[in-house]
């Protein structure tokens, strides 16, 4: 038999419990150096892991329906890191087998895209010139942190169908961002996780002068995150 001082205490873990969950549902895990850096959430790990799990599943259908052969899956560094190892993951769970390689591009400086992109692709031969010697016929997937004006994608691609001569490239980027009104984008991505709007985002693999990839989440970042020095936390 329940006394009545056992059921107040049922009664009163019933009600803190739910409580304390939600409460803990929605604190963000980061480094305390980074407080005050964010003006606001995007997308919480949570819902991004969600999203990827669904993204994988659109490839593994699209490799069993299409190329019916072992993709290439090309992470481009450094931004789609985190996305790289979480979609790898997903793939795994599918028993989809893929190989791996890695490019790099970059093309921002502060929050503004430079227009101009800097390519650093496979291995170099005698001559000094760069060969992607393992792109040759394969179904390549490029796996792009996010899309904004299509610059990078415009120019990468092109130059991995010259110099890999892959079978097939589909790009998969986690974000996509919409632009103003009226702007075309130079290059579409095949599969997409997220529309998100025309803000300067930060998180989980994407930076700011390389702070903030360490983040579990996507924010947007504040001035304050804008403003701080990094080499802050750099000496010691
Ligand atoms: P695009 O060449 O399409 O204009 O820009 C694509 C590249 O710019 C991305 O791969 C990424 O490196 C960078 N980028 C674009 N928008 C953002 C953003 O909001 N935040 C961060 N951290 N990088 C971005
Ligand atoms: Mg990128």
């Amino acid at each position: 038999m329940l006394h009545q001082s056992d059921t107040f205490s049922i009664l009163y873990y019933m009600l803190l419990i739910p409580i304390q969950w939600k409460s803990a549902a929605n604190q963000f895990l980061y480094p305390p150096e980074y407080q005050s850096h964010f003006s606001g959430l995007v997308l919480s790990h949570e819902k991004i892991r969600a999203r990827i799990r669904e993204l994988a599943a659109l490839l593994h259908q699209h490799c069993q329906v299409h190329a019916r052969a072992r993709p290439l899956l090309v992470c481009t560094l450094k931004g789609a890191c985190t996305f790289f190892v979480h979609l790898t993951e997903e793939l795994q769970l599918l028993r989809q087998g893929f190989d791996v390689e890695f490019v790099r591009a970059k093309s921002y400086v502060g929050t503004e895209s430079s227009g101009a992109v800097r390519l650093l692709l496979g291995q170099e031969d005698a001559d000094g010139l760069e060969v992607l010697e393992h792109f040759k016929g394969r179904h390549v997937v490029l796996v792009e942190d996010i899309l904004d004006t299509g610059t990078t994608l415009e120019k990468l691609v092109p130059v991995l169908h010259e110099k890999g001569q892959p079978a097939s490239i589909q790009v998969v980027t986690l974000l996509d961002k919409r632009l103003k009104d009226g702007t075309e984008k130079k290059f579409k991505a095949d599969f997409i996780g997220f529309s998100i709007p025309d803000v300067f985002i930060i998180g989980y693999g994407l930076d700011y002068n390389e702070l903030y990839r360490d983040l579990r989440d996507i924010f947007v970042i504040s001035q304050a995150g804008i403003e701080f020095d990094a080499k802050k936390l750099h000496d010691g």
